[in-house]
């Protein structure tokens, strides 16, 4: 019998977890298993707000495919997707194609940017290594140029983020870190400097447990964090940021806007003709789209109904991760010959998110409230779990956060 062939689009946290799970329980002979990636590298996309505001390296938080993954189980193809033909069980990369018996699309999120004017030319977000290099340097490079003009411009050195949900709040978390060190290295004064977080509900964290959205405010406006709250943004320039807040337009001087108000799944796969609701795609309980009964998609591009919460579950690693194991899983089904497929249920641990290297929230455990040193360390414990899964005890020691008492 023909081996079949496995394509997997994309190594983030749904398609690196697909291609370890399988390359642990299925033989070479079993089946062709092929990765396919932009870059040579996987990264953590949970850690690049650090990143973006300098208080991380980049280089932690990739690692080389080939580190994780053995090449001879499994093809690795460094490339980018430009279009899947699903009729004709087709991939078109840009230096060539694959074809596939199976694939998985876990091509991760991109920015959701809601046709607000200005926004795509002159935002930053939060992405990939390359876009949270780029932030780094911008506001660095703001920093250095202020000092060297005449005309002091205040809009250098007001830094706005957009949307304070998860990754809003945790990027102002790690720049209300950073800041102060910029300043020393830059000689400015740290009361120049404004941090504002743009948020259009009433509360940051909208939906999140309100004495930790509290704490968690309490936190960030004590190290210099300005919030804007029911402030809607509606347009982006070169220099300024306009939101609308009780029918009044306001605008903030700026040359640094990132955009953290929002993701979808890559427009890659509803331009293939995937049917998408808001950029992601409705998938079966066995994660499959209807219609397409040898396509599987995991992370933040499918959509998955939580029944119970009768809404779609949150795109989070969380549960990229557990649809990649799951996947795994039902891959071994098909190459075995059986036909039924195993149905997805999430297993929500809880929510932790970080203010910086030494404050965080989290609620886990069915309801236990976590804050400030307990919530740090249960993020780092988190983060290196993840790792451990991924490559075991070595790359947990090589990338792993594991300066619990850093507080
Ligand atoms: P990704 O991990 O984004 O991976 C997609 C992969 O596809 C990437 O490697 C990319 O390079 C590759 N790719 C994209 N396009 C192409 C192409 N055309 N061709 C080839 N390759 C391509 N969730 C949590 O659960 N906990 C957290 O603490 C948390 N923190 C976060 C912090 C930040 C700053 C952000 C932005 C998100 C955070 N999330 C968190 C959400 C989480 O990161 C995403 O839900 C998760 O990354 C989704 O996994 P994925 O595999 O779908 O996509
Ligand atoms: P989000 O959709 O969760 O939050 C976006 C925020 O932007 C919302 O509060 C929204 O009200 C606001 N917003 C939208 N349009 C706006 C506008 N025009 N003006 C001002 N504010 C506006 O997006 P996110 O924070 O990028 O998170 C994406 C996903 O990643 C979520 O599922 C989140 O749970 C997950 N995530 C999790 C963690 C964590 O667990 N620690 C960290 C980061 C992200």
């Amino acid at each position: 019998m023909k081996k079949p062939n496995i394509v997997i689009l994309g190594a983030g946290y749904g398609g690196m977890m697909t291609a370890v799970k399988l390359q642990k329980n299925i033989g070479v002979n079993d089946a062709n298993v092929t990765l396919v990636n932009k870059h040579s590298y996987h990264y953590q996309t949970t850690w690049l707000h650090e990143n973006a505001a300098g208080t991380l390296h980049h280089d932690r938080t990739r690692i080389p495919i080939k580190d994780v993954i053995d090449t001879s189980k499994i093809k690795l193809i460094q490339d980018t997707v430009l279009e899947i033909k699903p009729s004709e069980k087709r991939v078109l990369l840009e230096d060539g194609e694959v074809t596939y018996d199976y694939l998985v699309i876990s091509l991760g999120f991109e920015a959701a940017t809601f046709g607000i004017q200005g926004l795509k030319e002159h935002a930053f977000t939060i992405g990939s290594i390359n876009s949270a290099r780029l932030i780094r340097q911008h506001i660095e490079y703001n920093f250095a140029k202020y000092n060297t003009e005449p005309d002091k411009k205040p809009e250098r050195l007001n830094i706005v983020v957009g949307g304070a949900g998860f990754t809003g709040i945790e990027f102002v978390g790690e720049l209300a870190n950073r800041v102060p060190d910029l300043c020393r290295e830059y000689d400015i004064p740290r009361d120049q400097v404004r941090i504002i977080c743009v948020e259009a509900a009433p509360t940051a964290l909208p939906g999140f447990d309100p004495q930790l959205v509290e704490y968690a405010m309490n936190s960030l406006e004590a190290r210099g964090v300005e919030f804007k709250l029911s402030a809607m943004i509606k347009e982006v320039t070169e220099n300024k940021l306009v939101f609308e807040k009780d029918d009044q337009r306001e605008e903030i001087g700026t040359n640094t806007v990132v955009w953290a108000a929002g993701v979808r799944g890559n427009s890659i796969v509803e331009e293939s003709g995937f049917e998408a609701n808001r950029g992601r795609i409705p998938v079966r309980e066995d994660l499959r789209p209807e219609g397409y009964d040898d396509v599987f998609i995991v992370g933040d591009c499918a959509l998955v109904m939580n029944e119970e919460a009768e809404r779609p579950y949150p795109p989070t690693a969380q549960i990229a991760i557990q649809e990649a194991e799951h996947t795994a899983g039902n891959l071994e089904r098909l190459i075995k010959g059986e036909r039924h497929l195993e149905p997805f249920v999430a297993d929500l641990k809880g929510t932790v998110a970080s203010l910086g290297d030494s404050d965080a929230i989290g609620v886990v455990f069915d309801d236990k409230k976590l804050y400030g040193w307990s919530a740090t360390a249960m993020k780092k414990v988190i983060d290196n779990r993840y790792l451990l899964k991924l490559g075991g005890i070595g790359l947990v020691l090589k990338k792993g956060k594991l300066n619990f008492f850093h507080f």
